[in-house]
């Protein structure tokens, strides 16, 4: 057993207490990795908890068994269950800012925290880290360590760690969709996961709205550096004439990458406070590095940032110099 899985199932089997988050705006990576994990920490009799900074997007709900299982954290109800846990997990990010409102808790907590996470450039948060950027989502690390105990794969684990690994690899098709993953994948297929379904709960679902939504951003598309950046937004203003909420524009950005010749694709999404961006690169440009720039980050190919101050209108000329810097830099 490697060294790091080793440090983690020693603190497994030394505590009681465990509490387990991830990043505000969960993805199908986040929620699928916290109930896979917190599923196995259950059926050896811990007690565990998932607190999240946001809700669970109505999305990915199908995946629960109960409402409770995941629980939007309260600081009036909760800070004490942070405080007093024996191990705080902490997956699918590696600075600890994208906790939001459990930052700080988790930062004074005296518990042991464990990081498992598939980002590059972790912050050094105390941390017991389990930290593998080849990994295609953490939902494959959550895979790997549960395997380590030779449990079996059932349902309950194998559904949330194919809705990760799915939504993570954009269906199987980003480059770390290696041999290794579909040999997992088919694991999770042969404990019942039935792919047309999982498909249709994540991508069949969404309302009229949302389609209206998608409109506005697709009015919105500007193209820059001659041809090799695409950008798009949402304002509040569309956000509130549309009746949609901010889990609706998951996915926009992907769009901008679909047009030939684009080779850093952004989508601006502007929040009560500032705004967040996410981008895309098709080829060769880091956009996690061009996502630091804006204190955010992310993988090569995917990345994003917030910016919780600034305005949205008035600072996107300032990103899209910096992103026609980067394309000088990197497609030369
Ligand atoms: P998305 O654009 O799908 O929201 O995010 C793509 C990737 O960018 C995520 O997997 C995450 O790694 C990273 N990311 C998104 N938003 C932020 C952010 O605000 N800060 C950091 N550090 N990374 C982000
Ligand atoms: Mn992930």
């Amino acid at each position: 057993m490697n060294i790091i899985i080793k440090n983690i199932f020693d603190q497994i089997k030394l505590n009681n207490n465990f509490v387990i988050t991830t990043h505000a705006n969960p993805d199908g990576d986040a929620i699928g990795s916290e109930l896979a994990l917190a599923r196995y920490l259950s059926s050896i009799k811990k007690n565990v908890k998932i607190l999240n900074c946001s809700p669970t997007p109505e999305y990915l709900k199908f995946m629960l068994n109960s409402e409770d299982e995941v629980f939007e954290f309260d600081p009036k109800l909760q800070a004490d269950l942070i405080k007093k846990a024996d191990v705080i997990f902490v997956l699918d990010l590696n600075h600890l800012n994208r906790t939001k409102s459990l930052e700080n808790f988790i930062r004074e907590s005296a518990s042991v925290k464990i990081c498992i996470d598939h980002h590059e450039y972790p912050e050094d948060f105390g941390k017991l880290g389990w930290i593998d950027t080849s990994s295609s989502s953490t939902g494959e690390l959550i895979y790997k360590l549960i395997k380590t105990t030779n449990t079996k794969i059932n349902y309950e684990f194998a559904v949330p760690i194919y809705v990760a690994i799915m939504t993570d690899t954009g269906s199987f098709k980003y480059e770390r969709t290696t041999s290794e993953l579909h040999r997992i994948t088919a694991e999770l297929l042969d404990a019942g996961v039935v792919p047309k379904i999982i498909h249709q709960e994540i991508y069949e679902q969404g309302s009229a709205n949302r389609i209206q939504l998608l409109g506005r951003a697709f009015n919105s598309l500007v193209i820059d550096g001659d041809g090799k950046i695409a950008y798009m937004k949402i304002t509040s203003q569309d956000l509130t004439e549309t009746n949609t909420t901010e889990e609706d524009v998951e996915g926009f950005v992907n769009y901008t990458l679909s047009i030939k010749g684009v080779e850093v694709g952004i989508f601006f999404f502007e929040l009560e406070s500032g705004f967040k961006m996410s981008f895309r690169s098709a080829t060769k440009v880091p956009v996690n590095k061009l996502a630091a720039e804006f204190n955010g980050g992310g993988h090569f190919f995917a990345a994003g940032a917030r910016l919780e101050t600034e305005n949205m209108e008035s600072t996107i000329p300032k990103i899209i110099e910096t992103a026609n810097e980067y394309l000088q830099q990197y497609l030369k």
